[in-house]
């Protein structure tokens, strides 16, 4: 019995002095690790294409950030982003005062990453002159170019654009402002008007005409060989006042007085490059770049400039050539 008891005394004396050993050794191993702990935290340190770019405590929150700046989240005008391979994440110990924060590391992948923009150009010619930011940017310009009436809007357009380069937007309305051209005043060149030959075919004139006066009226010169020279119109008497209609709808390029003994005439130009002449008028009613339809009164009959007696000179013209009225009127 006593024997016994003498091998648990044993026992716990043996349990004792390994208790010792072992305190021993765990508390000064508690301390070191408590004070490595006051200095040093296990963190991740970040790398980028094999080049070290911070260290964070938060690898999730660093992965999140950069996931939602490769789509394009965070920054406008921004399509994507591409970066060649993706951050990569090592467990290590620093010093507590080394840790970077993940703003610093995300600038870090945004200056190794290729940021994709998108955009607008607008051209004039083909040639960019503007960038803005959206399409419905770039559609509300044209349309304004539209309503205002500018001259070049068809030489106005849009295109869309990824790269990586980023631009410098103007603001819709002065790109307008800048774009829109206003229409030409038509400021007629005489010289060219009375230096039509006098063709003998008949030509398709593409347009219809009416006649501008009423039919009954004598004619009293035809078109071509006369005594007194080329003919380059056919006369039509009419007593003075008579109206006289635009043969056809168009744009009236001359109202006024001829130097060339057309008296008081007008011109008007047509479609397909057909031009009608009404020589020695009493009146005119029309003025130069006014749209007139057709039938339209223009003027009245009478006997200004090189006339004998009240009359409608009526002259035909397409590609450079005066034709024949009486192949189309009368
Ligand atoms: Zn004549």
């Amino acid at each position: 019995m006593f024997k016994i008891l003498k091998s648990i005394k044993n026992i716990f004396v043996h349990i004792r002095s390994s208790l010792k050993i072992v305190l021993m050794i765990v508390i000064p191993a508690i301390i070191i690790v408590g004070i490595i702990s006051i200095f040093y935290k296990p963190t991740y340190s970040v790398t980028l294409n094999g080049e070290f770019i911070g260290y964070t405590d938060d690898k999730n929150k660093v992965q999140k950030e950069v996931n939602e700046y490769m789509k394009g989240i965070q920054t406008e005008n921004i399509a994507f982003i591409d970066i060649e391979t993706l951050p990569e994440y090592s467990l290590c110990f620093v010093k507590r005062q080394n840790i970077d924060n993940s703003e610093e590391i995300l600038s870090k992948i945004k200056q190794l990453g290729t940021t994709y923009y998108n955009y607008y150009a607008i051209l004039l010619k083909d040639e960019t002159k503007y960038y803005v930011p959206t399409k419905e940017d770039a559609e509300a310009i044209i349309d304004k170019l539209k309503e205002k009436d500018s001259n070049n809007i068809k030489d106005v357009a849009y295109t869309e654009i990824y790269n990586t380069e980023q631009q410098t937007f103007t603001a819709q309305d002065e790109v307008v402002e800048a774009l829109y051209e206003k229409k030409p005043v038509y400021v007629p060149t005489y010289s060219n008007y009375y230096s039509y030959t006098i063709a003998s075919a008949k030509v398709d004139l593409g347009i219809d005409l009416i006649k501008p006066i009423a039919s009954g009226y004598t004619i009293t010169s035809r078109f071509g060989q006369r005594s007194s020279g080329n003919h380059g119109g056919l006369d039509i008497a009419a007593p003075a006042g008579t109206p006289i209609h635009a043969a056809a709808a168009g744009t009236v390029v001359v109202s006024g007085w001829s130097n060339v003994g057309y008296g008081n005439h007008i011109i008007i130009s047509h479609e397909n490059g057909v031009q009608t002449l009404y020589g020695h008028c009493s009146a005119l009613y029309v003025s130069a770049g006014q749209y007139v339809e057709q039938g339209e009164v223009i003027g009245a009959v009478g006997t200004t400039g090189n006339s004998s007696g009240n009359h409608l000179h009526l002259e035909i013209r397409a590609n450079g050539s005066r034709l024949n009225p009486q192949y189309y009127l009368y």
